[in-house]
């Protein structure tokens, strides 16, 4: 199986995450920025931590022999802290950089004034810069959250087909499923979405344009429930290009939008090592 985890957050994982998710088939990444749990107080900060996502995490990444991208943005709960707002002004410059795929994360956490307005402006920075973007669904009031984001991207002439919603579920996925946006799922060990009601979800709705991801951020998390996904999906009577579709080539489609993913030698070691997977049982 190779697997491109579509959003997951390496700065807060270990080494022995990347050597795992490597075992695991996992060939490709895009770290998405996001909120670091501690309040930023300058816009200083983060520029260090863009640095990171686009050099030092690749470099990490590269020693599994896995690939690392990122999406660059001010995340929607800082958005309302008026000391990083002049974090708009560094976005452009990253946007511009090889290892950047997307604009994002992207969208609504409390759904306040402020962050209208840096929803609106980050997706007009992925219009002018020619890439898609990641929008974030809110985790509290995720069906109002959704519709308004909605309605933004429709607002923003962004083609919907550049743009990923995300952190969907059973309530949400209905309300995208004919945008024309991709739908992006991340699966939690115990909370939220699992394997098994992300099978259901794909039975339901079919694999086009599907999107699934392990997040891996602050909370209890699983690096390597793309792979649980996969063989959750096995067990359930897909097939393995069913498979390969929702969990490689479907990231690949949506993130090469961008025309910056560069993939031909992480996908040569992923069919050797599905195969030495397969033989090995690992
Ligand atoms: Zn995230």
């Amino acid at each position: 199986m190779r697997i491109f985890d579509p959003h997951i957050h390496m700065t807060s994982r270990t080494t022995d995450d990347y050597a795992a998710m490597a075992a695991a088939g996992v060939r490709a990444v895009v770290e998405p920025a996001f909120w670091l749990g501690q309040p930023r107080t300058s816009a200083g900060s983060f520029t260090d931590y863009f640095d990171a996502l686009i050099g030092w995490e690749p470099f990490r990444a590269g020693q599994f022999g896995i690939r690392h991208y990122a999406t660059i943005a001010l995340n929607p709960k800082e958005a309302n802290d008026p000391r990083c707002r002049e974090v708009l002004d560094l976005v452009p410059r990253y946007l511009d950089k090889d290892g950047v795929v997307a604009v994002g994360e992207i969208g609504y956490d409390a759904m306040t004034p402020a962050e209208d307005e840096v929803f609106a402006a980050q997706l007009a920075l992925a219009l002018a810069h020619g890439l898609p973007a990641l929008v974030h669904t809110p985790h509290r009031d995720k069906v109002t959250g959704t519709r308004r984001s909605l309605a933004v991207v429709a607002e923003s002439g962004l083609d919907p087909a550049a743009v990923v919603i995300d952190h969907l579920n059973e309530v949400t996925v209905g309300l995208v499923r004919d945008t024309g946006c991709w739908l992006g799922f991340s699966i939690y060990p115990d909370t939220k979405m699992s394997p098994e009601r992300m099978v259901a979800i794909l039975r339901e709705y079919g694999t086009e344009r599907m999107l699934v991801n392990s997040a891996a951020d602050w909370g209890r998390s699983d690096p390597l429930l793309t792979l649980r996904t996969g063989e959750a999906m096995l067990a359930a009577g897909f097939d393995s290009d069913e498979v390969d579709r929702v969990l490689w080539r479907n990231p690949v489609e949506f993130y090469g939008q961008s025309q910056r993913l560069d993939l031909d030698s992480v996908a040569e070691q992923a069919t050797y090592a599905g195969n030495s997977i397969m033989r090995g049982g690992a």
